[in-house]
């Protein structure tokens, strides 16, 4: 199986928590299209004419994209690689962009998946993130999108957000539970250093939630999504069975992916490409024929790291079997020897088929517990 993405890098406004690359030049959008259309030529041999399971159109702001643009870029990839017949196409959309036109266009063109940035039901929060939308537009959104026919939508949502209560965050998912969706990526915010709220921060004018309250949110998620039927299948992803993004777990399962577009990351294997995180740059680069990316060599070491990393974060963890079969004994008693700990203190747990996953309480504190595995 084989994924591509597609970044498109375009944003109205920028959101004080966002340290995506991206611009607020829409001029350039017209360009970018034609680019990336570009970009897939130039690498229509990336994959090695793996069939490709799922397309995912991310960003930024996908829905600011017009009907011919979308068209374009998906004739583009049907063109240039092999598709499967039941690809997994995904776009994110912002909720004021989709009417009821947009969304009737949006799966005319071809996407059977939308992921909605609603990230939170509260007005005063959204403001507070510099969001464009309101919580009215929000509903009206997914209303237009499941009249459209979309019957396979997610929902982003943030919390751990300074001055978000609670009481105030299970309110936001007893509100994300009445509109009848599939996926939930919920994620915690984390101040970047980059962004507004990493300036505000800085000034001592915003402060991160402490460590309790943000414990008790991520307690009354896991709690409420399990209530509501949803498999908490990575740290901050869930969904009702079946609805699995394909394409996350691409990435979680080592699959090989091709990411177009500036900033965009590609995998095959054995390397990593990573395009420039500059429009201008990027525009001038395709035009000349050349792909303006870096490429990184994975050694052994890097190989297991990454499979750690990605791995742990879901339910179905780590495999020790294919640690001994990939990486050789040697790897294996690594991983179990510095594993032990981690057992010891209720962190890991082994399940039925010998894997290795997070416990509740390991999952509050997975990122230590990852580097704590890693070579
Ligand atoms: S969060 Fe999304 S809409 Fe907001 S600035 Fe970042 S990419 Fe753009």
């Amino acid at each position: 199986m084989a994924g591509i993405y597609i970044h498109i890098p375009f944003c109205k406004k920028r959101c004080h928590y966002c340290d995506f690359y991206k611009t607020t030049n829409m001029e350039l959008m017209s360009l970018c299209v034609f680019a990336l259309a570009r970009e897939m030529e130039l690498r229509s041999d990336y994959l090695e004419g793996k069939e490709i399971e799922t397309i995912y159109v991310g960003g930024g702001t996908p829905s600011l994209l017009h009907r011919k643009q979308a068209h374009l870029i998906l004739e583009s990839i049907k063109t240039r690689f092999k598709t499967a017949n039941n690809t997994e196409i995904t776009i994110e959309v912002n909720p004021e962009d989709i009417t009821p036109t947009v969304a009737g266009d949006l799966i005319k063109t071809g996407f059977n998946r939308v992921s909605v940035g609603v990230q939170s039901w509260n007005n005063k929060v959204l403001r507070s993130m510099n969001r464009r939308h309101t919580c009215r537009q929000a509903h009206r959104a997914i209303d237009n999108l499941q009249d459209a026919g979309f019957t396979n939508i997610s929902l982003d949502l943030i919390y751990g957000i300074p001055g978000l209560t609670s009481q105030e965050w299970e309110a936001d998912l007893d509100i994300t539970f009445k509109k009848n969706i599939k996926h939930l990526s919920c994620y915690h915010l984390t101040i970047e250093p980059s962004t507004v709220f990493g300036s505000m921060k800085e000034k001592g004018l915003l402060s991160e939630i402490d460590e309790e309250e943000s414990e008790r949110q991520f307690s009354i998620l896991t709690t409420r999504t399990r209530e509501m039927g949803f498999v908490h299948y990575e740290i901050s992803n869930f969904c009702l069975e079946g609805y699995y993004s394909k394409h996350n777990r691409g990435y979680w399962e080592q699959s090989h992916y091709l990411g177009i577009g500036p900033s965009a990351h590609s995998f095959n294997g054995y390397s990593r490409e990573w395009n420039i995180s500059d429009i201008r740059g990027y525009l001038k680069s395709i035009g000349m024929d050349l792909v303006p990316s870096e490429r990184e060599i994975l050694d052994e070491g890097m190989k297991y790291n990454e499979y750690i990393m990605t791995s742990l974060r879901t339910m179905w963890g780590i495999e020790p079997a294919y640690i001994d079969a990939e990486f050789g004994k040697e790897m294996y008693d690594y991983l179990i020897n510095m594993a032990s700990r981690y057992f010891r203190y209720g962190l890991l747990e082994k399940v039925s088929n010998g894997r290795i996953v997070l416990t509740t309480q390991g999952k509050m504190t997975a990122d230590n517990i990852i580097k704590g595995l890693m070579k």
